[in-house]
């Protein structure tokens, strides 16, 4: 089985993740561009018992589009978003995949707000509208 290790800036918060991602998805939303400061985010999906955790975690919630709360949990130190968990996904966790640098996006969401600069290769992932998706990442 794959180990793989997901940590902030700093290395303080850390993930040992085992297996495989449920889903891996990149995000155009403004709520997520605003959370990382880049302009797409990115995240693969595990359940939560694939995930050791270690480190400390400050958190912060937002109602994400579906109404329902979102958390995310990012390093007090550095500043860096690890992972988040929401009602619309429980028992579930999604982590930065930035904070991997490995598996690759297979859907993308809320294209009505990429920068129109960003052209992005045939061969990435489908928009929302092909892959029947409505709302932003913290949602699912
Ligand atoms: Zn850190
Ligand atoms: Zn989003």
């Amino acid at each position: 089985m794959t180990t793989r290790r997901a940590a902030c800036s700093c290395g303080q918060l850390h993930l040992t993740i085992e297996g495989e991602p449920s889903r891996i998805s990149m995000c155009h939303c403004l709520e997520c561009q605003r959370r990382t400061g880049a302009v797409i985010s990115n995240q693969a999906r595990f359940r939560r018992e694939q995930i050791t955790f270690a480190g400390k975690a400050t958190t912060w919630m937002r109602t994400a589009e579906s109404g329902k709360p979102a958390t995310f949990h990012f390093c007090p130190t550095c500043g860096s978003t690890v992972y988040w968990e929401g009602e619309s996904f429980p028992g579930y966790v999604a982590v930065a995949i930035g904070n991997f640098a490995d598996p690759a996006p297979t859907i993308a969401v809320w294209e009505e707000s990429r920068h129109f600069w960003i052209s992005l290769p045939p061969d990435t992932p489908p928009k929302r509208g092909e892959a029947g998706m409505t709302i932003c990442v913290a949602d699912y």
